[in-house]
Formats: structure tokens, sequence, C-alpha cells
């Protein structure tokens, strides 16, 4: 068994705690989109003395952040569209239930999102996204832990760690630059051998043959649990909750304000587009052009899964996680380009577990419960946080892809630090809503769009 792993915070470099921070008050937001996302965002905006009305077509129910796989993913400082990566492309496309697919019929809107992707990974960007990935990832736990113990989930987040399992003994080898460059970033590495990993977790089987410690990962007891309990909190310490579809959101002669399907418009000093997956809608008609997809994901829980993990375990040759959960062990991944309005096939969530199978022998599949969900991906794996080209008054907070778990919190101080015209620690550029293009052309027609 191998002993002495630090289990203390990320100690990621980069982020620079802001020097000052003032309570202000006087100051209304809206916040479009109940997911972690919004709610984090929320969560700062009352902390710092707002007053705030949350807006979701559907609060409790169904989204990305209620049913991922629970990973507190600090280590992942490096974005999806890495050199060399198209050369297994190819091959993930032509397997029907493998690791990434696109569907046909979506394939030509995606033109632009697919040609920025191709451009990450060809050049000098991974550098420098990496390291705009590093400087939100290095502050995750001292946003998020204080967030979680405030709102009464201190004993929901577990730091043990996670193993990338590899069916190799050189696995490490053949991922040598990657993880090359996540230690550079700060991230520890600890190389184990087949040995090693099963001391470590008994339940996996012989086809394991080499693994990788990340010790500053850590999971969470059930993502549906930590919006509930956000969400339970923030009701009760005063943010409204609505429900309603938000289809417009424009500026006043004094503030924002947001069209609700149905006729009712809210107003407020300021609003936060934080609406996952359907972020760009909203954006596009305030002119500015957003690159982001649905990126479906699929997973199974299963309550009585017969093995136990005590950590994330990550299937690096099939790109394919299982995170012991409250709820059950939760076995998913998978990268889906369908766009948002095309259904589920759950097909997927059952061919990763066959795929579990095979490295957790014990595995009993029965009564399991699939779920899918959008994550709101962009082409270079960073979120969009800043404030909109119309008007500061308007800030977006989406497309944290594979991410928005870990980096929720982070972008809920972030996004205060916008709100309250304090600066934020670090540097926003590569999050700006302007990366992807200049402000299109056309804009929403409001008479009243440009007061500000
Ligand atoms: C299979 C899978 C596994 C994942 N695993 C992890 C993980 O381990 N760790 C991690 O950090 N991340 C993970 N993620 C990613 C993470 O779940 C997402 O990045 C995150 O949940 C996005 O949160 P969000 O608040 O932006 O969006 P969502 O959770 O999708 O919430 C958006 C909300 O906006 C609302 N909305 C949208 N449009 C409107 C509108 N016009 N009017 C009103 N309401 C609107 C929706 O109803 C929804 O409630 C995973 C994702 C998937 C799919």
């Amino acid at each position: 068994m191998l002993k002495g792993f630090s289990l203390a915070g990320s100690n990621l470099r980069y982020y620079r705690k802001p020097t000052r921070k003032k309570k202000m008050t006087g100051m209304s937001v809206i916040v479009v989109g109940a997911g972690i996302i919004g709610l984090s965002v929320a969560f700062e905006a009352l902390q710092c003395g707002a007053t705030v009305t949350i807006v979701d077509r559907d609060p409790e129910g169904d989204k990305a952040s209620y049913g991922n796989a629970g990973g507190i993913a600090v280590t992942e400082v490096l974005p999806a569209s890495v050199p060399g990566l198209w050369k297994k492309v190819p091959y993930w496309l032509l397997d029907p239930l493998g690791p990434l697919a696109l569907r046909i019929g979506h394939a030509p809107h995606m033109v632009p999102w697919l040609w920025s992707f191709a451009r990450v990974g060809s050049g000098s960007d991974v550098a420098r996204i990496s390291e705009a990935l590093a400087s939100i990832n290095s502050r995750v736990y001292d946003d998020l832990v204080p967030l979680f113990n405030k709102v009464g989930l201190a004993g929901d987040l577990f730091r043990k760690g996670a193993l990338t399992v590899y069916e190799t003994e050189d696995g490490i080898l053949r991922e040598k630059h990657e993880w090359n460059a996540k230690r550079a970033l700060g991230v520890e590495v600890q190389e184990l051998s087949a040995r090693d990993v099963r001391d470590m977790e008994p339940a996996l089987g012989p086809i394991v043959k080499s693994g990788v410690f990340t010790p500053q990962w850590s999971h969470i007891t059930d993502p549906k649990k930590v919006v509930d309990v956000l969400r339970t909190w923030l009701a009760a310490n005063g943010a409204k909750i609505l429900r309603g579809q938000v289809d417009r959101v424009f500026l006043t002669s004094d503030g924002t304000a947001v069209a609700l399907n149905g006729g009712t418009t809210l107003t407020a000093t300021k609003v936060v587009i934080a609406a996952g997956a359907w972020s760009a809608q909203l954006a596009e008609q305030l002119g500015d052009r957003m690159l982001l997809e649905s990126e479906r994901g699929y997973n199974t829980t299963i309550a009585a899964p017969g093995v136990t993990l005590e950590r994330e375990v990550i299937f690096a040759d099939r790109k394919f996680v299982a995170t012991p959960l409250s709820v059950g062990l939760r076995i998913g991944g998978a990268a889906e380009f369908g766009g948002l309005q095309s259904p589920p096939n759950f097909r997927r969530s059952k061919a990763l577990v066959k795929l579990a199978k095979r490295y957790l022998p014990g595995l009993n599949e029965e009564g399991g419960v699939e779920w899918s969900g959008h994550r709101p991906a962009t082409p270079d794996s960073l979120p969009v946080i800043g404030r909109s080209s119309l008007s500061p008054h308007i800030i977006y907070a989406f497309g944290h892809g594979h991410l928005g778990l870990t980096q929720g919190p982070s972008t809920g101080k972030i996004v205060g630090d916008l709100l309250f015209d304090r600066a934020p620690g670090l540097d926003l550029s590569p999050f700006s809503a302007t990366r992807f293009s200049v402000r299109k052309g056309k804009r929403n027609d409001s008479p009243d769009l440009f007061l500000h």
C-alpha cells in the first residue's frame, strides 16, 4: 500500500488572492440558470449584499449539474484538443459506441466549432489555455470549501485523489507529454505499478497494468444533492427562485431586464447569464457570437454495485470514469455532439457499464439508473466568464464543459468581483466573451438597448 500521499489542497500555481473585498448593498441581480454555475453566482452575489433573483425554466429539474460524475477535477488543466488528438479521432468516430460521436445531421452546424477546436490542438494555444485553466483550478478549494461549509455540505467532499489506470505497463509513457505539461502547472503526479494500483483499489482486475495517482483531485457525495442543498440554502437566505423561460435579456434606462416567455419582464441592476449549454442563444441576441456546443455525456448509477472504490477512477484507454457516490457507483463518460434537440442514445450508457465490467470483474451490472446531460462545451475548453461586449451590466458565466462542478464556486467568486467592480485575482482575458469573434452586426432590436 502506498502511504504518505499529501491530500492537502491543490497547490497549483497562478492564483493570486484578491486583496480587497467590500460588502455592498443596493444592487439587484438576476441570474439566468439554476445549475451549479448560476447557483454559485447567486451565492456570491447574496453574500455580497445584493438582492438576488434566480430564473430557471425548471429550477429543481434535470440538468448537467444534477447528474455529472461528481469529480472535483482540479488536475484537468489541459484542453480537450491537444496535439496528436486528431490521429485518434477517426478510430473513435468509427466505433458506434466509442468515446466520441458526431451526429451527421448536426455536423454542418458545427463547422466553425470544429475548425476552432482543431486549431487549438495544432499550435501554441495549448500552453496559453492550460495556464488559464490552471489559474482557475488552482483556486478551486479556496472557493469551494467555504461555500460547502456555509451551506451545510462540509461532509460531502472527499479529498481522496483520483486514480488514472492503463491497460499497459507503459500507459503513462504514451501520455508523457500531457503528464509532463500537467506537472509543469503544479499537478502532483505519482506513477504506480499494477500492484500499487490494486493495493489502492482492490476491486480493479488484472486488465489494469499501471496507473497514476493525482492526490489533488477529489469527489463529492452526489451532484444532485449539492445543487438541491445550495438552491434550498439560497431560498432560505433571501434569494428569489422563479420558474420561467428567459427569452431575451436587454438594457433599460436604469439597468437591465429579462423577458420571460409568457410576457413577464423582470428588472435588475445587473443580469448574469448562466444557462449552461443554452446560453449561446441569449448571448447572440446581445451581439456576442459564441462557439458553444452541447457535448452530451452519459452515465449509469448502480446503487448496489457489488464492488467498492475508495476514489474516482479514470479509465484512460477507454475514456470513461467511475465515481463512488453516496447514491451508488456512477460509471460514465462519452462525448456526443448532436445539438440540444437530438434525443439521447442510452446504448452509450449500457456500453460503458459493459466496459467497466472488464476493469471491475465483481461489478453487479443490474439495477443501474441511466442518465444523460448536456455539457456546455467551447472549442478551447475554457469557460466564458466576463462582461458582455454590449454592457458591463450583463455578465456571462457558462461554457464550463467537463469542469462545471469543479469550477462552479470559483466562477461564482469571479462573477461576484465583476458585479461589484472588484479586481478578480486572475487574468480574465482568456475567458472573454469576445474571443470567438468580433461583435456580430445583428443586434437585439430593443429600442432601449444601447443606453449603457
Ligand atoms: C456525463 C457528465 C459528467 C460530468 N462530470 C463532471 C465532473 O465530474 N466534474 C465536473 O466538474 N464537471 C462535470 N461535468 C460537467 C458539469 O456537469 C457541467 O459543466 C456543469 O454542470 C454546467 O453547469 P451549468 O450551471 O453551466 O449548466 P446546467 O447544469 O445545464 O444548468 C443550466 C440551467 O439553465 C437553465 N436554462 C437554460 N436556458 C434557460 C432559459 N432560457 N431560461 C431559463 N432557464 C434556462 C436550465 O434549465 C438549467 O437548469 C459533467 C457533465 C456530464 C454531462
